[in-house]
């Protein structure tokens, strides 16, 4: 079905009905998606929707699905590779309207769009803890929730693995018809990086967290700054990347067993620096592919296949990918 809709030509009527949202400025065409990830390689899309309302968000969905064409939800971006032929479809992106928190008591109710170090520090800021695991991550509510992403976080004793899942109460959701939908936690499966949301666009997301007294929240914001300081030694943040390129795999036996992440794998393999055309293993972290300017996405590509054959012939593991293709 999606190989048929990519070879053929669109249809006036398929056209007409992204025209339309063209012409009441919810979408336009060609529109390159490099500068709208963390990697920052790949082509462009055939068209793009940035709305920034549920209605804005409603009529687009309506429209893609009129019009049959492929439809990719992008957050921040950084989580996910462009191909260099770019996305034959739209691509939506949630818009600043979708960038809003509201606390309520000990919740703190967010937009897709929102940033997660943003909503850290405004946890913090309102007495409330548990969300120190999201300060360095670059991403949205929205693609994290997706993703169930997660880090080192801190329970107000300890450092601890915490992930979006952890305290999430609910979430509002769109389907790809347009229908609004409210799901509470317990009705979305999550897994390591995973959901079962599917197709579903996250539009709004409850976290109930845990109260703090001032005393509290000046640890937990202690403990932030300690978070990302490690980050700022163990991680290239200041480089273009897409964060870990694959899932910690289980190594149980083979020459490398007992290897506790990808990263450590990658690193005993011997391939921190390996590189492809502009790409290359960080020296700062194995799990990490950079952009050292002007790579492509078929230079990631390319290291990301010789280490995942270099890691099946050396140390018998299959590589999982966490970052996602888009193309
Ligand atoms: C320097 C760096 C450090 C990182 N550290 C971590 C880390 O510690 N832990 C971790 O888990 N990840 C980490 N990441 C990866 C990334 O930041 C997370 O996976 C993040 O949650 C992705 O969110 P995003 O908004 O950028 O999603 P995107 O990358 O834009 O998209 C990821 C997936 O989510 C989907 N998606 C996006 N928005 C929505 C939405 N509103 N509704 C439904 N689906 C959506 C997309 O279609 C795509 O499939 C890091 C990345 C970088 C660059």
């Amino acid at each position: 079905m999606l190989l048929e809709q990519l070879s053929e030509e669109p249809t006036d009527d398929v056209v007409g009905e992204l025209l339309m949202l063209e012409r009441n400025g919810l979408a336009r065409r060609n529109q390159p998606l490099a500068a709208y990830t963390t990697m920052r390689v790949g082509g462009a899309a055939d068209w793009w929707a940035e709305p920034n309302t549920e209605e804005e968000l409603q009529t687009v969905l309506r429209a893609v699905r009129e019009a049959g064409v492929p439809l990719q939800i992008l957050g921040a971006g950084s989580n996910l590779i462009v191909g260099d032929d770019g996305f034959h479809g739209l691509a939506l992106k949630l818009g600043s309207g979708f960038a809003w928190h509201r606390v309520e008591g000990h919740r703190i109710v967010a937009g897709g769009a929102m940033m997660l170090p943003k909503l850290t520090h405004i946890a913090n800021q309102n007495l409330l803890g548990n969300f120190e695991w999201a300060c360095g991550i670059p991403g949205t509510v929205g693609g994290s929730i997706w993703g169930n992403a997660g880090a080192r976080g801190f329970n107000g004793e300890t450092f601890e693995s915490r992930d979006a899942a952890a305290d999430l109460e609910s979430v509002v959701a769109y389907d790809r018809d347009g229908n609004r939908q409210f799901l509470w936690r317990d009705e979305i499966q999550f897994s390591y990086r995973r959901s079962s949301l599917g197709e579903r666009i996250v539009t709004e997301a409850t976290f109930a967290l845990r109260p703090l007294t001032p005393e509290q929240a000046k640890a937990h914001k202690e403990a932030t700054t300690q978070l990302l300081k490690r980050r700022r030694e163990t991680q290239p943040v200041n480089a273009s990347s897409s964060g870990c390129i694959w899932q910690n795999p289980n190594i149980e036996s083979g020459p490398l067993a007992g290897c506790r992440g990808a990263g450590e794998l990658i690193e005993k393999l011997g391939l921190k620096g390996h590189s492809s055309g502009h790409a290359a293993i960080s020296e700062i972290h194995a799990n990490f592919i950079v952009n050292m300017g002007g790579a492509t996405s078929e230079d990631v590509l390319a290291l990301m296949s010789s280490v995942e054959e270099i890691a099946w012939r050396e140390a018998g593991v299959r590589l999982e990918r966490e970052a996602r293709l888009v193309s």
